[in-house]
């Protein structure tokens, strides 16, 4: 029997991320050159796929050789736009609006006198934005237990949008716990993402029903490690993969059913080549067309 293939429900690309690809493409098509601050998305594909357009990645504005800069779907603190303005470039901000909510609260909520937590990955580069606009009166906390000062006994609490619904819940209810004694007054605004959060229950769902779960998405992408990560947590042998030639022959030795999903930066087209190749691959096929031959 061949293999059957099931794809998630809510899979690849999320509007910010499309948003974000066509506005820079459009833009570099239409004007010419432009330096991207950072991938616009973690994803080595589109990447590629960028450059024959004109857009470079650069680390920084020391990299930058064109007229016009580009700030990427994940955003960026105020400094930029100050050093992009003086530099007299081109600004093309792709920021997802999501980011750019999570942006304005934590500004607004500093403004108000709040100290703003932001429950995260310190190292991603949404996170870092978010936290550049509460110019210093905010901290990135991966844990509700690491250590934190509450100055004035009022708190805000913003997520990472990739992270989870049910973890941000977590996080902020284990906050509380720990630190209640200490604060007068809690925000919490819930800026994490109904796309992430869609990607993340179609997996949850798919990996009852499948022998083995390939999720396609770029090894730098946070949320595609996590689509990983809540495949295996729902018990199911999981493959993370970039490129369809990754998947190889013998994960699918004995397998009925399995199913694809891909992170919310992996483009349609690579969907479909691993959709492919696990075809190609499969050794039901693989022996029909061996006794075909042999005929
Ligand atoms: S995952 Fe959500 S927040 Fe991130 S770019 Fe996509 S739509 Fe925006």
């Amino acid at each position: 029997m061949a293999i059957e293939i099931r794809t998630a429900s809510a899979l690849g690309f999320c509007f910010g991320v499309r948003r974000a690809i066509e506005m820079v493409e459009g833009a570099a098509d239409a004007k010419g050159p432009i330096d991207s601050l950072g991938s616009i998305v973690h994803n080595p594909v589109v990447a590629e796929r960028l450059q024959s357009h004109g857009v470079d990645i650069v680390s920084g504005f020391d990299g930058v050789s064109s007229s016009a800069v580009a700030i990427t779907a994940h955003g960026a603190g105020p400094e930029v736009y100050r050093r992009a303005a003086s530099a007299r470039l081109d600004l093309v901000d792709t920021t997802c609006p999501i980011v750019a909510r999570a942006q304005r609260a934590a500004r607004r909520l500093v403004n108000s006198g709040f100290k703003v937590i932001i429950y995260g990955d310190e190292h991603h580069p949404e996170v870092r934005g978010v936290l550049a606009w509460t110019r210093g009166r905010g901290v990135v906390l991966a844990d509700a237990a690491d250590p934190v000062e509450i100055p004035r006994r009022k708190v805000a609490l913003l997520s990472q949008t990739t992270k989870s619904q049910h973890a941000f819940t977590e996080f902020v209810s284990r906050f509380l716990a720990l630190h209640i004694d200490r604060i007068n007054e809690v925000r919490v605004i819930n800026t994490t993402c109904p796309e992430t959060e869609d990607r993340y229950a179609a997996a949850r769902e798919l990996a009852r029903e499948v022998d083995l779960m390939i999720v396609i998405g770029g090894r730098n992408s946070a949320n595609t490690g996590k689509l990983a990560g809540t495949c295996r947590a729902a018990g199911v042998e999981t493959r993370q993969v970039e490129r369809e030639d990754e998947v190889q022959p013998a994960w699918l030795e004995g397998r009925r059913v399995v199913g694809v999903t891909a992170g919310a930066s992996t483009p349609d087209d690579s969907v479909a080549a691993v959709i492919r190749r696990i075809r190609q691959l499969d050794p039901a096929a693989r022996r029909r067309e061996e006794t075909s031959r042999a005929g």
